[in-house]
């Protein structure tokens, strides 16, 4: 993986911030336009552990912009962030472990450049790949670091 987006395409995020809009989630949706519209999928399991999901995560948090707007040759793009399902709230658990607890982290990653490119050059969400489409896990996979247990994970579908 070299791919890099544009600095202007960036807006001032890091790539591994902004990469995390638009792609999919682990198992919540969102059930209305607004991005506080946030549901666990039916009986969700936590995605960092076998415990019962309580509340969602907005991967990247909503603290770092709402949406983010992928500006491209093929068109522009308003995104989401990725909904996590997670146990505990934004101060226990998993879901703390993302926020002040800091274990966890998560990049998406995405299986060839091609696929990258084909992403930032808004070909895919041009071409029949809505934003948070389960067809991204065929290009690429969630990275997720659990820095308590030093290990890393994939998910995918
Ligand atoms: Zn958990
Ligand atoms: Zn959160």
């Amino acid at each position: 993986m070299t791919y890099t987006p544009t600095t202007q395409q960036l807006r001032g995020l890091p790539v591994e911030v902004a990469e995390c809009y638009g792609k999919p989630h682990i198992r919540a949706h969102y059930d209305g336009a607004g991005v506080k519209s946030h549901k666990l999928d039916e009986g969700a399991t936590c995605a960092t552990c076998p415990r019962l999901a309580t509340n969602v995560h907005h991967c990247p948090p909503i603290s770092k912009g709402k949406t983010f707007l992928l500006r491209s040759e093929w068109g522009a793009f308003d995104l989401k962030p990725a909904l996590f399902a997670l146990c505990g709230s934004g101060t226990t658990g998993c879901h703390n472990g993302f926020h002040g607890g800091a274990r966890f982290k998560a990049v998406w990653v995405w299986d060839t450049d091609e696929f990258a490119k084909r992403w930032w050059s808004g070909w895919l969400l041009s071409h029949g790949i809505e934003p948070h489409s389960e067809q991204l896990y065929d290009m690429g996979s969630w990275k997720i670091t659990d820095r308590i247990l030093g290990s890393r994970f994939e998910v995918r579908l």
